[in-house]
């Protein structure tokens, strides 16, 4: 049984169109598969159709860019009603908060002489309804200006770079709560994925599992094997469900394989569980 619980298709910033990713996934032999968008479930219904053809479990999910300590984090959200209102409306804030950043960050690069605009960046987004920075690495490699999506955030698009500008993110105990009321559960995902995090070490996760966290992303290419085994030491003593998963990009992230990191099927029944005795408000749909 092999169950991968973050991936990307190009409606935010993978490569493969929902469908065709679904495809890859069934010859990679993953039995279960989560769609986990940037900040959008646009993807879903294509995406759960694919896995019908081709005979897969199919997991509703999304990545929300949120806020932790005045830094982000990621949360991924799964089976949440995204119709929910409260949860639609921080969605929207949210892709409003990368539509208006986009011309930012084009002002800037063309400041520094490069000749982007925003219509460039917009062919290279196509079908993503979350726009974001890769969008523009994209750009800057048809442009000629970088080799790749790696080059063009080290030398442009991280903090601190020319092109960088901030965006809108929710609150990560806010976004956790009003994902658990639309009848979804939530694991932060690669939690020790960025240099400073010492807001996500046993205190800071013990606050949010107190909000209503569900898991930890453990098994995850940013982590090493000494953080993985930390952080399941940390998980294992707050009883937080530990995933594994590739955080696939298609060709938009070098060694994020499909299945290169999965779930163990008993986590993956813990999470289900949980997201079943999620007790939505009443507006929100069951998953
Ligand atoms: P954004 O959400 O638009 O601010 O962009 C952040 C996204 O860029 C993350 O979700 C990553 O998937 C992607 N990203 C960050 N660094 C890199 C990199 N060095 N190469 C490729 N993709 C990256
Ligand atoms: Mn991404
Ligand atoms: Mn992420
Ligand atoms: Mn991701």
């Amino acid at each position: 049984m092999r169950i991968d619980l973050h991936t990307h298709s190009d409606r935010s910033d993978g490569t493969s169109t929902p469908t065709a990713l679904v495809e890859e996934a069934a010859e990679a032999g993953i039995d279960v598969l989560a769609l986990t968008d940037h900040d959008t479930a646009t993807g879903w219904d294509e995406a759960a159709a694919a896995a019908a053809d081709a005979g897969i479990a199919f997991v509703p999910g999304m990545e929300i860019s949120c806020e932790h300590a005045g830094r982000a984090v990621h949360l991924l959200a799964y089976w949440p009603d995204p119709s929910y209102g409260p949860l639609a409306a921080e969605l929207r804030r949210v892709l409003e908060g990368r539509d208006g950043r986009t011309p930012r960050i084009v002002e800037r690069l063309r400041a520094h002489g490069i000749d982007i605009d925003t219509d460039l960046v917009a062919r290279h987004g196509r079908d993503a309804a979350a726009i974001g920075r890769p969008h523009v690495a994209d750009a800057l490699v048809s442009l000629g200006v970088v080799r790749n999506r790696d080059q063009a955030f080290d030398q442009w698009l991280s903090p601190g770079r020319p092109g960088y500008v901030e965006r809108y993110a929710p609150e990560v105990e806010e976004m956790i709560r009003i994902v658990g009321d639309a009848g979804g559960v939530t694991v932060i995902a690669h939690p020790w994925g960025r240099r400073d995090h010492s807001d996500l070490m046993l205190e800071g996760l013990a606050r949010l599992q107190g909000h209503g966290l569900a898991g930890v992303e453990v098994d995850h290419q940013d982590h090493g094997p000494e953080q993985r085994a930390e952080l399941r030491r940390i998980a294992a003593e707050l009883d937080l469900v530990v995933t594994g998963s590739s955080d696939h990009h298609g060709t938009g992230k070098l060694d994020h394989e499909l299945g290169c990191n999965t779930t163990a099927p008993e986590e993956y029944e813990r999470l289900r569980s949980l997201a079943l005795r999620a007790t939505p408000v009443p507006e929100a749909r069951r998953p």
